[in-house]
């Protein structure tokens, strides 16, 4: 395996001071399964003290879990000591981290076979649990007792169905009954982490396993509102990847006031929860002329293209011909920011109070229907006639 200087070095710098150090997880399989490793973790014998006296730039990012960063031309590398986790006793967090001086002790407190893999230049793949063939049968398999490992962190079922959709692996079966026995404990978990795993499971290639999800029961912990539904996984897999789009889509059918509530329950952040829930008040808007376009830009505003994708989406129809629309009416105002008329000169015609904000409205309106006629002078004796 070709690893980067600065992991090279790494490695070799544990190895002069007598320590044992290893590439391990995502990166050994990301690199099996021919792809390029975003980041390599790196777990040692060394000590986080030991480790910090080695390298000159390390930063404490998760020392209580034997977690140094060494900083190497501002890249930083996780270098995490050799551990097995305490006693579990609710479902996710160990009572205590308990460090050991065996490589085989670390990999096997780890999720699955083929994220139990350690490698380095001297001892080659170091693979106990058979993760490389279940790499090439394209498996997810807890390492050791699945059952027991599901019950001592809840999460790595959410992580089992994730890994399986960005992977398009299967999840072997005795590892997949064992997730739906314990599929319950899933409640244990904060809901932040579940989001996490199925924000990641959304934005995969490989919508379809959100079947396993459906079925395992552990959904209605969390999102019953998508239990019964009927997905178009293609459609799903083809949409852009934004979480923003995707789970507007996902949620097409549910009324926009509970989209809002499941966006608050999954404690999103602001932005995308207003997002999510813009779109699916607007996912059946009917696009008929340029007027309903700049309509529909003034209500969606920044959003606008995410509206349509999913509004063509759910419709099955082509885009292009509303990313025409959109193109011709880029310059037209469809906004009262656009608008050349303001407030004050309104109130410069004798226009008072509300009457003042309905008429610049009223005024927007007339401009979507003909955005030649943009022009302060045209606007007020528009605003006049009316009023
Ligand atoms: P990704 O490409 O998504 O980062 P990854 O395999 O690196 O995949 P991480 O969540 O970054 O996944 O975790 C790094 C490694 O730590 C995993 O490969 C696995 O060995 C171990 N690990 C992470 N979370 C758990 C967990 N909940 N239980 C057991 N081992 C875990
Ligand atoms: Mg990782």
């Amino acid at each position: 395996m070709k690893l980067p200087e600065n992991v090279k070095y790494i490695l070799n710098e544990l190895y002069k001071n007598g320590y044992e150090g290893y590439i391990v997880g995502g990166c050994v399989r990301d690199h099996l399964m021919g792809k390029e490793p975003h980041d390599y973790d790196i777990t040692t014998s060394a000590l986080p003290e030991e480790v910090k006296e080695i390298f000159p730039h390390t930063v404490d990012t998760g020392i209580q879990h034997g977690t140094v960063t060494v900083i190497i031309d501002k890249i930083g590398y996780e270098i995490t000591t050799y551990r097995i986790d305490g006693e579990y006793k609710d479902n996710r967090h160990p009572e205590e981290v308990i460090f050991t001086d065996r490589l085989s002790g670390d990999l096997s407190r780890r999720d699955f076979t083929i994220n139990a893999i350690a490698y380095n230049d001297v001892k080659g793949y170091v693979d106990l649990f058979g993760g490389i063939d279940d790499i090439k049968r394209n498996v997810i398999r807890g390492v050791g007792e699945p059952a027991k490992r599901f019950q001592e962190d809840a999460l790595r079922m959410m992580r089992a169905v994730r890994f399986s959709a960005q992977l398009d692996f299967a999840i072997e079966e005795n590892t997949l009954n064992a997730l739906k026995e314990n599929a319950d404990l899933i409640r244990n978990i904060s809901i932040e982490r579940i989001r996490e795993e199925f924000f990641k499971l959304i934005l995969s290639d490989h919508n379809e396993r959100l079947d396993i999800l459906l079925n395992s029961g552990m959904t209605e912990h969390f999102l019953p509102e998508i239990l019964d539904k009927k997905f178009d996984y293609g459609k799903i897999n083809s949409l852009s990847r934004d979480i923003v789009v995707r789970l507007a889509y996902i949620f097409y059918g549910i009324e926009w006031g509970n989209v809002k509530k499941i966006m608050k329950r999954l404690r999103t952040d602001n932005k995308s929860m207003a997002a999510v829930t813009l779109i699916s008040k607007y996912t059946d808007y009917e696009i008929t002329d340029l007027y309903s376009m700049r309509k529909l830009v003034s209500l969606a505003g920044e959003n606008i293209k995410r509206v349509i994708e999913v509004m063509c989406a759910v419709k099955n129809c082509d885009s292009e011909m509303y990313f025409n629309m959109l193109e011709e009416i880029k310059n037209d105002c469809c906004s009262l920011k656009d608008l050349e008329l303001s407030g004050n000169d309104l109130i410069e015609t004798g226009i008072r109070g509300k009457l003042v904000g309905e008429a610049l409205n009223k005024a927007l309106d007339y401009v979507m229907r003909e955005p030649q006629k943009n022009n302060k002078d045209i606007l007020i004796d528009y605003i006049k006639g009316v009023f």
